[in-house]
């Protein structure tokens, strides 16, 4: 019955306007390459024909494929209220999550679309309405990477008919091109070639984490590591633990452990990378700023109440946006020109995230001297 029902879930990530345009874009780009194809390379009219078809599909089938098991296998979470086997002696090192009410194991993250922690976490993809981690980074890459191959072969072959199309004016008319099939023409074309460009990029960035054995937010903390001891040298040396050289690095991102206990350098202890983000957290903790609502907002993306720049420069990134209510105290951590990110703690001990114009809050302590 549990199967049933996370299998159940796990399919409702289909419900949503990411997995749906991928799947759109996908399918719309297959079909007309094969249609623009078919008008001057028929499948069944020569063995060339039929061998560039077969590759095209069997592209296909491999890369969506692997997009449908990046979606269902989804990234593997950590069980809810999950501890340590050694409690007493390893609690000092880990962070809790009040969410799962559990603690967070070695390159645990809490998503907050998931809404839950997440196994060896990279990032929330919208394109997936799931997170990349653990169970599911392999089938990603290799679905970018199958991807980049299919979309070289399908702008070729457009460019082919369009070429071909441009060579018959003033001989006979070998391909009909109307309005609307030059509209699907450009569509396709264009989209093929943005798919090229922008998974190049991603595939890029993803090999340098294989070869690293790290994942997107690692790498910002490896970062940030390294910044803290640049701005002072008498913190002890931070070594990453989860390079093993990149023979083994790639061997560890296509193997099968469990998601919670990672190999790691001889010279490195299990916990030293939480033992930093401890550290880093706590800096974070001190940065915030405590300020109070004067404004109500209910959390719309385009608040126009607030005037129009504050609809102009909303922040371009789904995080939520957090309703407010006068008197809240919010712990603001981000700053922008119009708009402010912090959390607000609820009565039930967890925290609510998100963005909210600027101007609904003020510091607490001006607002504390005009109360008086
Ligand atoms: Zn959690
Ligand atoms: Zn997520």
């Amino acid at each position: 019955m549990n199967n049933l029902q996370l299998s159940r879930s796990n399919l409702n990530r289909f419900a949503h306007w990411g997995p749906f345009l991928s799947i759109v874009i996908y399918k719309f780009i297959t079909l007309t390459t094969l249609y623009f194809t078919e008008l001057w390379w028929p499948c069944f009219g020569s063995l060339g024909g039929f061998l560039n078809n077969a590759l095209f599909l069997t592209l296909f089938v491999i890369s969506f494929s692997c997009y449908l098991k990046s979606v269902i296998a989804g990234p593997g979470f950590l069980p809810l209220k999950w501890k340590p086997i050694n409690l007493e002696e390893d609690e000092q090192y880990l962070q809790f999550c009040r969410i799962c009410d559990g603690y967070k194991a070695p390159r645990v993250h809490h998503c907050h679309k998931c809404n839950r922690c997440v196994l060896k976490m990279d990032h929330h993809c919208p394109w997936l309405n799931t997170c990349v981690g653990y169970s599911n980074h392999p089938s990603f890459v290799i679905f970018i990477f199958i991807s980049i191959i299919a979309s070289i072969q399908s702008s070729i072959l457009l460019l082919k008919t369009l070429l071909l199309v441009l060579a018959q004016y003033g001989h006979r008319v070998l391909i009909y091109f109307p309005l609307k099939l030059t509209l699907l023409w450009i569509t396709a074309f264009g989209l093929a070639v943005c798919l090229i460009l922008t998974l190049s990029l991603l595939l890029y960035i993803q090999l340098k984490y294989v070869l690293k054995n790290c994942t997107n937010i690692e790498d910002w903390i490896v970062g940030k590591a390294i910044s803290r001891r640049e701005q002072d040298p008498s913190l002890p040396p931070f070594i990453y633990p989860y390079n093993l050289g990149p023979i083994n690095n790639i061997k560890t991102f296509f193997s099968k452990g469990d998601g919670i206990h990672w190999p790691v350098r001889e010279e490195c202890g299990e916990y030293d990378l939480t033992i930093e983000q401890l550290e880093q957290k706590l800096i974070k903790e001190s940065w915030k700023q405590p300020m109070k609502v004067i404004k109500n907002y209910n959390g719309r993306w385009f608040p126009l109440v607030f005037g129009l720049c504050v609809c102009c420069q909303i922040p371009w990134t789904d995080e939520t946006r957090m309703p407010l209510n006068i008197g809240d105290v919010i712990q603001v951590t981000r700053f922008r020109k119009y708009w402010m990110y912090g959390h607000k703690n609820l009565s039930n001990g967890t925290r609510l995230r998100g963005w909210f114009p600027k101007q609904c809050v003020e510091t607490l302590s001006t607002s504390s001297k005009k109360d008086k």
